[in-house]
């Protein structure tokens, strides 16, 4: 299937790594001219030159916290106007919602709820002037299922998800799509990361892993390229009719019947 993003300018951000990463590659397959961004500079230029390799699509970096006024400048100096925006950033950290303080929740928000906002407001009035536009936010399972230890990502990500719910049916007259991608456990580092935060002294990590995996209806975890292409097909020519949706990746973890 030809998904329609050849030639189109893709700002994908937090994409050294993971989601983010798989997101960038499967745009950048289907010839999309990618900008991508992450804080680590070394690990984001491997990236670039690993999707430039595979893809032969021209990829651009661009070093900065999304969380930040600065970092999202350095996106947006880089990719100027996306006709795709893939809005990421690291997760914030777990913990008792009592032990979190106002710059806790400050913190949350600026990652994970201000900076989607702020790169759509930046962006999303060229797109309804091109007449094109394919906005995707990752946010989290979490969203529709929540994972008490995660307050701060269960309530900035909520707020994120209720403002694009308003917004997206404005956008969508003009052909450009709002919508959330909601990852269950995907095998990336931060998956990682979390077992080996959970692992007992004396416990295997892979043993907890496996255990966790298993646990899922789907027997495993999602693959970050399974979770990429979905972003692409939302990214699509196809997809301009589906707006302000909330698509649930999780094998079959929430169990709800809608
Ligand atoms: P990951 O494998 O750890 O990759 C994170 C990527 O984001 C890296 O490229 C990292 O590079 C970059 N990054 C982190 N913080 C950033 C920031 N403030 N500004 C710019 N770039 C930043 O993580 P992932 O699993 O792909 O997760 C992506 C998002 O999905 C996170 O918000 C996570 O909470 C959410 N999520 C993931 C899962 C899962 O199972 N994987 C499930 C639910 C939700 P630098 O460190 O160099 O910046």
């Amino acid at each position: 299937m030809d998904l329609g993003v050849e030639g189109k300018r893709a700002l994908v951000c937090a994409a050294s790594k993971g989601l983010g990463r798989a997101c960038a590659t499967h745009l950048a397959r289907e010839g999309a001219i990618v900008t991508i961004t992450a804080r680590t500079e070394e690990t984001l230029s491997q990236t670039a030159q690993a999707i430039r390799d595979e893809t032969g699509a021209e990829v651009s970096i661009a070093v900065g916290d999304m969380a930040s006024a600065e970092g999202r400048s350095n996106a947006l100096s880089a990719c100027a106007e996306p006709d795709i925006l893939v809005c990421n950033s690291g997760g914030p950290p777990p913990g008792d919602f009592r032990k979190f303080d106002r710059d806790d929740w400050l913190g949350a928000f600026d990652g994970n709820m201000f900076s989607a906002i702020e790169l759509i407001r930046q962006t999303v009035d060229g797109m309804i002037e091109r007449k094109f536009g394919r906005i995707v936010n990752i946010t989290s399972a979490a969203v529709k299922n929540p994972i008490p230890a995660l307050a701060l990502s269960n309530g900035m990500r909520a707020g994120l998800t209720g403002f694009v719910a308003g917004l997206s049916r404005e956008t969508v007259r003009h052909n450009v799509t709002i919508n959330n991608l909601l990852p269950g456990p995907f095998d990336t580092d931060r998956l990682r990361g979390g077992f080996l935060a959970r692992t007992q002294p004396g416990q295997d990590i892979n043993e907890v892993a496996a255990a966790a995996a298993s646990a899922n209806p789907a027997g495993r975890f999602g693959d970050p390229d399974e979770f990429g292409a979905a972003c692409a097909f939302l990214c699509s020519r196809y997809a301009g009719f589906i707006t302000g949706q909330n698509l649930v990746m999780d094998g079959g973890d929430f169990r709800g019947t809608l």
